[in-house]
């Protein structure tokens, strides 16, 4: 093994890290929706949570808005990854807007379950933080069937009116141990708690906290890079915490890496959340560089080939050509 010898500078480089097959297409949607409209192109909500895309995407023409009604009739808007309640696709529509669903297919997933539990009159505890996008999405599907459980304390006094007939769903981009904590301490309560028929918490932020995992226990101090309001990335710097990283921190951008965090570090760990683009972990790596840190070696734990199609609005040509 080319392993450093002891005392050594390293860094460990987790893998799968960085962009998910739905954070891909929906910035590709943004794009492609400016190169075939033309500027502006109105986003409902950041496209994905990350400061690096949306200020990237601002200057080729992108216009972020928070609401739909901030959005000029007839215009272009594109709904975000992150999904959004039939409400909202209701109000575009009343606007006149060519809209244009970006939402994950693994967000549309958890919507599809809500819809259907809701139909078969499940109450649905939906495991989540309130106020995150697509919770509102998800909560919007059955909006009086939903109840959000915020943490695993949630779980022990939220409230049901038929013990018997309860469903749990979740956020896609949770902490799978912590889930996993509350769902256990919903079914002490519950004993005939449904599970949902497959796991809401998507295969990249399962991936991305496995690798994390394993870096963690060798790394004296994790470095994740994403914006605040990334649930997963927070989650990532949560995870590295509890599997024995000294310290683990967030950063957008590689000038937030403090000199001090590298006091007395032997081995850095290095990860990125679903929203993240590459280049700006190969800034953390240039600036680890420069402090010493230049022996980088990839800790692989899964290989991802997932893509999606582009939203249905956009796979046509303009002409209906494809
Ligand atoms: Fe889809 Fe998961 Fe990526 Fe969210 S993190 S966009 S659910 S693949």
């Amino acid at each position: 093994e080319d392993r450093p010898v002891d005392g050594a500078k390293r860094v460990l480089l987790a893998a799968p890290r960085g962009y998910c097959a739905g954070v891909d297409r929906a910035v590709i949607a943004v794009e492609k929706a400016l190169e075939r409209y033309g500027s502006p192109v109105y986003v409902r909500k950041q496209i994905v949570h990350n400061i690096h895309v949306v200020t990237e995407l601002e200057k080729k023409g992108a216009i972020f808005v928070d609401q739909v009604n901030e959005v000029p009739e007839g215009s272009h808007v594109v709904f975000s990854a992150h999904g959004v309640a039939p409400s909202v696709v209701q109000e575009a529509s009343a606007r006149q807007l060519h809209a244009i669903d970006a939402t994950c297919p693994l967000v549309t997933k958890v919507h599809r379950e809500a819809v259907r539990f809701a139909r078969d009159d499940y109450e649905i505890l939906l495991i989540g933080h309130d106020g995150h996008e697509e919770v509102e999405g998800t909560a919007g599907h059955a909006p009086d069937r939903v109840t959000i459980v915020n943490s695993p304390e949630e779980a022990d006094t939220v409230q049901v009116k038929d013990p018997s007939k309860v469903v749990w769903l979740s956020q896609t981009t949770l902490s799978v141990d912590e889930t996993m904590e509350t769902v256990d301490r919903l079914r002490a309560r519950f004993p005939e708690l449904h599970n949902p028929p497959s796991d809401d918490i998507c295969y990249a932020t399962q991936n991305r906290q496995v690798a994390i995992k394993k870096v963690a226990r060798e790394a004296d101090l994790v470095i994740v890079v994403g914006s605040a309001n990334s649930s997963n990335s927070v989650r990532l710097v949560e995870v590295a915490r509890e599997y024995g990283a000294k310290a683990a921190y967030r950063v957008d951008y590689a000038d937030e890496v403090r000199q001090e965090w590298l006091d007395g570090v032997r081995t850095v760990g290095v990860t990125s959340g679903a929203s993240v683009p590459e280049v700006l972990v190969r800034e953390v790596l240039d600036a680890l560089s420069e402090a010493g840190y230049a022996d980088v070696e990839e800790v692989r734990t899964a290989e991802e080939d997932l893509m999606f199609s582009l939203p249905k609005e956009l796979r046509q040509d303009a002409d209906g050509k494809r």
